[in-house]
């Protein structure tokens, strides 16, 4: 039986005259996405997106999967494709939503009938429609309140659509929708869901890494790329930038006073982050910090992290507690990569009491102190671009 993957959107049906940009922008995700899952077709209509199969080797479970990592969409449903003929609705669509109707105890229907013209009205359909279902399958009970199976029938422009249940979309809104942001992507917990984040609010990301090697090791280079990868399910492709930081490391650690180690070292990045932004037309930086969470991460730090900026710094885990963070790292799949025991640059020459209330005039002394000038210029030529395709 023909099968349809109707993508309902969620606010950008609310978008008015930009509501068509969005709508391409999304489109645009949907077939990169697919590429991999055979051939289907995208088109719109009604704040939906139809994708369809286009031959036997189109893989629908691979397609449904993908769709559900694309922002913009809040829900899917799979569908059997009918003619607007009432018989053909009762008929044909059982067969269909078979095995969802064998496992279920209870269920109701549900009907959407967006074309006016057809000769059912939706409480018509529903009662046609579950009086067919006691009849196929007579162990099942109507529960219009909880049903463990919702069948929906829904009658638009062309065909009749009916499934058994949706499944949830991403949500948010289409990654391009609203400029590019540099992650900062270190291999802990929270800045792949920060990326993750700031992507579903229509963030084109890139990411930067900032490695020390020897004191850092090329497992720990994969294992923020393996991050990286894993995102884009979410995210698009990532331009990844990774940066050679020992020498600048080395250096402060030699010249500066141990309690602002992490400050300044903070610092560097962001002025290392925000030019490359500059050369790559990037607009904003973002960090995976949730205040209070460390000594570099208390709003003193913030202050002094932030006068370093040019560019805004969002930081979408700022309010959230571990455990909310480690709920989305969960969720999107980067929990258990995350907690690999890798060192991250951040940890090697850990002062043993950095400040938690560091001045801001203390920090720009020290940091004044030194031409970190050419070292930047160094750590900037020597960092090669590249792109983490989605797979
Ligand atoms: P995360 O779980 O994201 O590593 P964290 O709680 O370990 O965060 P820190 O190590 O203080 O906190 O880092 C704070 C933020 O600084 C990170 O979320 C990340 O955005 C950035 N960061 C830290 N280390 C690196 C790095 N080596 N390269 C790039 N960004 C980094
Ligand atoms: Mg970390």
């Amino acid at each position: 039986m023909k099968e349809i993957i109707l993508c309902k959107y969620g606010e950008i049906a609310l978008k008015g005259l930009n509501k068509s940009s969005f709508e391409s922008m999304m489109t645009k995700s949907v077939k990169r996405r697919l590429k991999s899952c055979g051939q289907f077709s995208v088109s719109k209509a009604q704040s939906t997106l139809y994708v369809e199969p286009l031959n036997d080797d189109s893989d629908v479970d691979m397609a449904v999967e993908k769709l559900s990592k694309i922002f913009g969409i809040v829900k899917l449903c799979r569908c059997c494709v009918l003619e607007k003929d009432m018989d053909e609705i009762l008929t044909k669509s059982l067969d269909y939503i078979e095995d969802e109707m064998e496992t279920a105890r209870t269920f109701k229907v549900d009907a959407k009938r967006s074309d006016k013209k057809f000769p059912f009205k939706s409480p018509e359909i529903c009662i046609e429609m579950g009086g067919k279902i006691l009849e196929r399958f007579p162990h099942l009970k109507v529960d219009v309140h909880d049903p463990d199976v919702v069948v929906t029938v829904e009658i638009r422009e062309t065909n009749a659509y009916v499934h058994a249940g949706s499944i949830e979309g991403a949500g948010g809104i289409p990654v391009g929708s609203s400029g590019k942001a540099m992650l900062l992507l270190s291999g802990g917990i929270d800045s792949p869901v920060a990326g993750y984040m700031m992507a579903k609010r229509g963030a084109i990301i890139s990411a930067i890494h900032f490695e020390a090697p020897p004191y850092t090791s090329d497992r720990a280079k994969m294992k923020v790329e393996k991050l990286a990868k894993i995102i884009t399910a979410y995210c698009g492709d990532i331009n990844f930038f990774c940066v050679p930081f020992t020498e600048i490391q080395e250096l402060l650690r030699d010249n500066c006073p141990e309690e602002l180690f992490t400050i300044l070292m903070r610092r560097l990045m962001m002025e290392i982050a925000q030019r490359i932004c500059e050369k790559e037309d990037i607009q904003a930086l973002v960090t995976g910090e949730s205040l209070g969470q460390v000594a570099s991460q208390t709003m003193y730090a913030m202050v002094c992290t932030d006068a370093a900026c040019r560019m805004p710094v969002f930081r979408p885990c700022v309010g959230m507690d571990k455990s909310e963070i480690v709920e989305i790292a969960r969720k999107i799949d980067t929990f258990d990569t995350s907690i690999l025991p890798y060192e991250d640059c951040c940890t090697v020459f850990t002062p043993k009491h950095p400040k938690t209330r560091p001045n801001l005039a203390d920090v720009e002394a020290a940091q004044n102190a030194f031409d970190w000038e050419p070292y930047i210029q160094k750590a900037i030529e020597g960092t090669k671009p590249y792109l983490i395709r989605n797979a």
